[in-house]
Parts: C-alpha cells; sequence; structure tokens
C-alpha cells in the first residue's frame, strides 16, 4: 500500500500539505478511492444520507466572476418562491421520507428577507418539529440574522469559500466580495452552534494543487462539520467562464480532481459529512456514484418544482432540469442500490464530527 495511505487511514489529520499534494497528484487513484471509502465506511456506516433540496429564488446581490445567477447576468429570468411554495416541498420532501432538506437562495440581506426564510422555518417545525434536518445556504449574514434563523429551527449552515486562497479568491471576485468577511461568517456560525459546512470549487484556472492541499487543512482550521465541493465548470454568461470549452478530456480531468479532493479530504478529516455534488453527474451521469465510492456520503437530490430548476445553474449542463422530484427520489434509489450503498430513508444524517462535540 501506498504510505502516505496507510499513514492516513487510521488516524485524522497525520498528513503535512506536502503530503496531501502528493496524493492529490496520483494517476493510479484505485488505492485511494478504496482507502477513503473504507474511512467513510468506519465513521458512517454503509448508507448515504439526503438532502432534499430547494431553490428558494435566484436574484443575488453578488456577482461572482464564475456563477450563472450573478447580478450581472441579465440573460436570466429571475424568480422567487412563495412563503406557501417552499413549506410545501419541505413537506413533500419530509414525508417522503429525505431526513434533512437544504434551503437554497442567492444572497440578499434584508429584514425583508430575513423574516420571509424565519417565517418558514417556523412553519416546517410545526409538521416536523426536530425530525428534520435544515441547512441554510443563504452566504453571509450578520451574526444576529445567523442567530434568529437557528432559534427559528435551522441546524446547519453551508457558506462556501472556494478558495482558501485570497490570492486566488481575489481573480474570482470583484473588489468589493471580501475573503476576510466570509472567514469571519464561517468562524461565527461555528460559534453559534451550527452544523457548519464550507467547501471549494476544484480545477478552477490558475488553481495549483497546492491551493487545493492547503484548501484542505483549511476545513480543518475552520474545524468544519460538513465539506460540499466540486469540480469548475464554466457557464458562458460569466467573465471566468467565456473561452473554456467543454471537452470530453476537460470533463474527465475535472471528474478526476474532483473525486481526488473527496478522497483525500475523507482520508486526512474522517468523520465529517462529504456531499457527492451534482457537479460531478454534471460531467458523468454515474459521477455522484463515483463520489460516494471515493469516500462522500451525502446526497442532494433537488426537490425544487421543475419549472424554476432552469433559472438555478451556476453552471452550464446542470443535470436533471426536467426531473420532477418523484422521479428523481426513485432514479437516486435505485443508483445508490447499484453500488451496494442504502439511502438512510428518515434519518437526519448529522455529522458524526459534530455529534462527537469534537470542537477545538
Ligand atoms: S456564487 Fe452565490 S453569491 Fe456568488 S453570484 Fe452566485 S449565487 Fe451569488
Amino acid at each position: 500500500m501506498n504510505p502516505l495511505i496507510r499513514k492516513a487511514l487510521n488516524k485524522p489529520y497525520r498528513l503535512s500539505p506536502e503530503e496531501l499534494r502528493e496524493l492529490l497528484s496520483l494517476e493510479d487513484t484505485e488505492e485511494l478511492f478504496r482507502a477513503a471509502y473504507e474511512v467513510k465506511l468506519r465513521h458512517t456506516g454503509k448508507g448515504v444520507s439526503l438532502r432534499g433540496l430547494i431553490e428558494l429564488g435566484n436574484y443575488c446581490c453578488k456577482d461572482c466572476y464564475y456563477c450563472g445567477i450573478r447580478k450581472s447576468n441579465f440573460r436570466v429570468g429571475r424568480y422567487r418562491l412563495s412563503e406557501d411554495d417552499v413549506v410545501r416541498m419541505a413537506q413533500w420532501a419530509y414525508e417522503q421520507e429525505y431526513g434533512s432538506v437544504v434551503l437554497q437562495s442567492g444572497e440578499l440581506e434584508s429584514e425583508k428577507n430575513t423574516v420571509f426564510i424565519e417565517r418558514i422555518l417556523r412553519r416546517i417545525h410545526t409538521f416536523a418539529g426536530e425530525n428534520l434536518g435544515i441547512t441554510l445556504c443563504f452566504g453571509e449574514q450578520t451574526e444576529e440574522v445567523y442567530r434568529r434563523w437557528l432559534e427559528a429551527g435551522a441546524h446547519r449552515y453551508l457558506l462556501r469559500i472556494e478558495t482558501s486562497s485570497p490570492e486566488l479568491y481575489a481573480k474570482l471576485h470583484p473588489a468589493n466580495h471580501s475573503f476576510e468577511r466570509r472567514k469571519e461568517c464561517l468562524r461565527t456560525l461555528k460559534r453559534l452552534g451550527y452544523q457548519t459546512g464550507s467547501g471549494v470549487m476544484c480545477g478552477l484556472p490558475g488553481q495549483t494543487l497546492e491551493d487545493l492541499a492547503h484548501d484542505i487543512i483549511f476545513f480543518r482550521e475552520v474545524d468544519l462539520d460538513m465539506i460540499g465541493m466540486g469540480p469548475y465548470l464554466p457557464h458562458h454568461d460569466t467573465p471566468l467562464g467565456q473561452g473554456i470549452e467543454l471537452t470530453s478530456e476537460y470533463a474527465a480531468h475535472q471528474l478526476k480532481l474532483g473525486l481526488k479532493m473527496i478522497a483525500v479530504t475523507r482520508l486526512y478529516l474522517h468523520d465529517v459529512n462529504i456531499a457527492a455534488t451534482t457537479a460531478l453527474q454534471a460531467l458523468d451521469d454515474r459521477g455522484r456514484e463515483q463520489g460516494l465510492l471515493a469516500g462522500a456520503n451525502v446526497i442532494m437530490p433537488n426537490v425544487t418544482d421543475t419549472e424554476y430548476r432552469r433559472s438555478y445553474q451556476l453552471y452550464e449542463n446542470k443535470p436533471c432540469l426536467d426531473e420532477n422530484s418523484a422521479k428523481c427520489r426513485n432514479c437516486l434509489h435505485w443508483r445508490v442500490l447499484s453500488i451496494g450503498e442504502e439511502i438512510n430513508w428518515g434519518k437526519r444524517g448529522d455529522p458524526p464530527h459534530f455529534r462527537k462535540g469534537n470542537s477545538k
């Protein structure tokens, strides 16, 4: 066995940045993925947790250079779900035994938006109590807003840093987007008691394997409970995506890098939840299943009504745009069974790292 894989297998946090980089550069990934899957089995067992994803709306006050719903993209039709629609979709996911939902939208900071989310959280709580895990993904907010949403019933918050390199972050965002504020928000979420998640894009223009190795160290420094990362996929209506062609070679490279990041992150952190994101499936029909076999333990099927899905594309080629939620549920069930795994129906699937109170 590769000595670095052996070193990482039994205890977390054992590898140096150089060793993480070395694992990320492996061409033959079979042993790496097998070891990461073994660690996943040890900490989360045989089983995949679901997060029913509800995309509340695509208005955003930010202008990230890679994102298809950035505020300067005037080609995208904007929408906002009603409170009743969001609650109905969450109830459907609950009744279908998804165990958890993710409420996600572009970033909006206003009292009106804060109250809107609070009302939704309280209504979900009336029928689901503590039996439905709720993750929020609404970007940077003040500490007071995070606290109000926690008190209204949220359990988890996902705020992707996208890269832990300040230099690369500055190339991906306009000057008024603050890397420091994003990091501070993550620390605040952790301190308030959220199960806290973040993640990065892999294979960005100008990104090195050293950057990715540092991202994995960053996950530990922030003491994250959940990781959601995916390969970078270009969107042609964005400054970053123009001129990048999604050839089959490019897709294969991005997929492999994304899978390696999952595996190496699992081998370094051990007991966190890691999502096999939809971006993997955009590159290969069985991308998410490959992600699960490389150490991921969470899948986020879309439960948003089909009519809205085309308007929420952070990248192009997003899969399942024309599917409805019931079809997605059935499809996922068989996909997960096909790799010898099973779905943890009706369970929240809290990250073991958080359950252990494994904070610094
Ligand atoms: S990545 Fe998020 S914050 Fe940035 S433009 Fe897209 S939706 Fe807005």
